[in-house]
């Protein structure tokens, strides 16, 4: 069997940012691998690029630059939202607010965000919606632990199931 659509694929890796010298900056064991749906946008798409028809056993290195990773870093995507609205019966809970803490916000489509805080003013909280790793080139070695066919509801999730994955 190898890693194609969907396959729900188990894996071992070690990520560095920056590339093969790069600090760790992620370690997934054997013991509990990364496990995902391929093809299913789970994951990034140098990613998946790098895995298509390996197989179990199969060891692999590869080298993600941003556009194929998380995506170019945009100064768009900070932003400064007012401190008001982040109030809850009127105060401030500043603790939440520690520069570097990331929260849950939602969006004007109502979709759930990742922000992470960068500083506080009397009047604003200014706000990185970028990903952590936007703009990093990321380098992945590894190997492949296991490999087997999604089930009917892992496809029409479009996630896995079971251990590493999700729960229903
Ligand atoms: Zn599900």
């Amino acid at each position: 069997m190898i890693a194609e659509k969907n396959k729900v694929v188990s894996l071992s890796y070690q990520l560095r940012e920056g590339g093969a010298e790069g600090e760790i900056i992620e370690t997934t064991e054997k013991e509990q691998p990364f496990v995902f749906l391929f093809g299913h946008d789970q994951v990034i798409p140098g990613f998946e690029q790098n895995l298509i028809s390996k197989t179990i056993g199969d060891s692999f290195e590869f080298t993600v630059d941003a556009e194929e990773g998380y995506g170019d870093y945009d100064e768009e995507a900070i932003v400064e939202i007012p401190l008001d609205a982040f109030k809850v019966e009127g105060k401030v809970d500043y603790d939440m607010l520690s520069p570097g803490n990331m929260l849950p916000m939602r969006d004007q489509d109502g979709h759930m965000l990742q922000g992470i805080v960068v500083e506080v003013t009397e009047e604003v909280v200014i706000m990185d919606f970028n990903h952590p790793m936007a703009g990093k080139t990321l380098h992945f070695k590894g190997e492949i632990v296991a490999i087997r066919e999604a089930s009917a509801d892992e496809v029409s999730h479009g996630h896995a199931h079971g251990p590493g994955g999700h729960h229903h």
